[in-house]
């Protein structure tokens, strides 16, 4: 085979891959991924990692098929274990999983890292916890997507680390730095999404409380509801 066709999502995170690229994608399932971009000719070289045995042999299975095992290397390990430093990596890919466990991955791999490799993340969800981990860890973002695939919403966060400390609002970190200026119509779709389940949660606690105290996930649900209504405008 010379060409595999992605999903839109895993095709735009292909498309922040820089050219020539020597990619880790972790959490690799069928190492989809690392394969379109080789067969397109658009990266050198890959480490697939998978920690899961059944997702791991079917990358294996996917390389050997296209012939590609001299340059997708397929190893079983957890998070960025799958990362030598010879591998001199320069992309790290991290998709379709949740915003924390992407946080805990790269947290818990740091040391692996050579500071030099651009971050694609796609977080389905937990998107601010990412950012929150982006930022005490010097990471700028430079590139943000919202994109919808079979009625699904997903964000792409592109980051690399900065010369020097980052620092974003609350507002940057719920809604995306870049995101929240451009304002997409994805964007305000998923945000009316977003303020009418806070709204329906906030309108049940109140009917529930019957005159309490307002308790402290009531006031964080009505502070995110003033920030939504705000950056929808
Ligand atoms: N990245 C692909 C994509 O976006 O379509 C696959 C997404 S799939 C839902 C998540 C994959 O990540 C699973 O195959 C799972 O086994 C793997 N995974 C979860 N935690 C991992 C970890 N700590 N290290 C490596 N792989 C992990």
């Amino acid at each position: 085979m010379n060409h595999l066709e992605l999903s839109q999502r895993l095709a735009t995170v292909g498309e922040f891959v820089p050219a020539k690229a020597r990619l880790a994608d972790i959490g690799s399932d069928h190492a989809y991924l690392p394969v379109a971009l080789m067969l397109k000719g658009k990266i050198e070289f890959a480490v697939a990692g998978e920690v899961v045995k059944g997702p791991f042999e079917s990358a294996q299975k996917q390389v050997r098929k296209d012939g590609l095992e001299e340059r997708i290397v397929v190893r079983l390990a957890n998070g960025l274990a799958a990362i030598e430093p010879s591998d001199e990596i320069n992309a790290i890919t991290i998709a379709g999983m949740g915003g924390a466990l992407i946080r805990d991955i790269l947290e818990a791999g740091k040391t692996r890292l050579n500071q030099k490799e651009r971050l694609i993340l796609q977080p389905n969800i937990g998107e601010r916890t990412l950012r929150v981990w982006l930022q005490e860890n010097q990471y700028q973002i430079i590139e943000e997507v919202i994109l919808e695939e079979n009625k699904k919403i997903y964000e792409i966060i592109v980051a690399e680390k900065a010369a020097s400390p980052v620092s974003y609002s609350p507002e940057d970190l719920m809604f995306g730095p870049i995101l929240r200026q451009m304002k997409s119509d994805i964007f305000q779709v998923k945000w009316q999404r977003e303020l009418a389940q806070r709204e329906a949660i906030v309108q049940q606690m109140i009917e529930a409380n019957k005159g309490d105290k307002i308790s402290e996930r009531q006031q964080k649900f009505e502070t995110e509801i003033k920030q939504i209504q705000e950056v929808l405008g």
